[in-house]
């Protein structure tokens, strides 16, 4: 796969469960800012959890987003296929096992300045031999070696973000890939050099840009976009009744009312008006921060236009 010169931009669900409405929304978000710089639009599926992912899920996602009209170029990646190019990275850093249980990492008293979601270190000077005993328990993760580094990236619509770089996991211990290292090897692959998704990934950015460099890489630009929220204020979820394209089709709302509601959620459209992705694209401002977007409550909080 070699860099494209014209840089790309990306969608990247996860399989586990059908996109919600706010897994569409971000979506569209990413296609408009890839369409409006003249950038690719790459599509990812992020199926490394075995456990969740699932491939008919997979393909609903892909048709979804087709029915959006938000087209793709090139081939869809498959993390899953990706396991060479993963290793090869791991290869290049610094890193070390780890053995420790969430419990260990939740309960180990952290110094003053770190994060409370920061790993602690703990086996990060672990001689060989308490190694060679410690896998006899259980299999080790690999973290890699961060030196406390602080990094900063620059989002687009929030600013300069500025995060402390702890020794995250690149590797699981089911010996697969963690998420970090996974996204920005895939990312760097394919020539992804703008990166919007969800304001739930912001925290993960700091990393995520050190992780890149660290590989010879340079990271991408972010945007991260505000979530669908629930009117009480909680994330957008599955149990929150009619929230996929398929299940909104069954109370009467069609995926040309669901777009016009997520246009009328970014300001690019009056409510009930009639918009196709072009619609969107050509009225698009990059500039402008999409936010949060409230839906209703209960059963289908997208109202058909009847
Ligand atoms: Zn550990």
């Amino acid at each position: 796969m070699v860099p494209h010169p014209r840089g790309a931009g990306r969608y990247a669900p996860s399989p586990s469960s059908d996109l919600h409405l706010g897994n569409l929304r971000t979506a569209v978000v990413a296609w408009l800012m890839a369409r409006t710089s003249g950038r690719d639009f790459l599509l990812r599926i992020d199926d490394l959890d075995v456990e969740r992912s699932r491939v008919d899920v997979a393909e609903r996602q892909l048709a979804d987003l087709a029915a959006l009209g938000l087209d793709h170029d090139r081939e869809v990646m498959w993390q899953s296929e990706r396991a060479d190019a993963y290793t090869a990275a791991l290869a290049s850093l610094d890193t070390y096992e780890c053995f420790c249980t969430r419990r260990e990492i939740a309960d180990a008293v952290r110094a003053p300045h770190q994060q409370p979601d920061a790993y602690p270190g703990t086996c990060a000077d672990l001689t060989e031999a308490e190694r060679a005993e410690r896998r006899r328990e259980r299999p080790a993760a690999l973290r890699v070696r961060a030196h406390g580094a602080q990094h900063t990236v620059t989002d687009l619509w929030a600013g300069e973000v500025t995060g402390c770089v702890d020794d995250f996991v690149v590797r699981r211990n089911d010996g697969t890939a963690a998420y970090n290292l996974a996204v920005v090897v895939d990312d760097a692959a394919v020539g992804v050099d703008q990166v919007i998704r969800g304001a739930d990934l912001l925290n993960s950015s700091p990393r995520q840009a050190w992780l890149a460099e660290q590989l010879g890489h340079r990271a991408p630009t972010y945007g991260h976009a505000g979530l669908a929220v629930t009117a009480d204020g909680r994330r957008l979820a599955k149990r929150d009744g009619a929230v996929t394209l398929a299940d909104l089709a069954e109370v009467g709302v069609d995926t040309a009312d669901v777009l016009g509601q997520v246009a009328v959620s970014l300001d690019l459209a009056t409510p009930g008006e009639a918009v196709t992705a072009e619609t969107l694209r050509s009225r698009f401002d990059p500039a402008v921060r999409p936010g949060p977007w409230i839906v209703g409550e209960g059963a289908g909080p997208v109202r058909g236009r009847r």
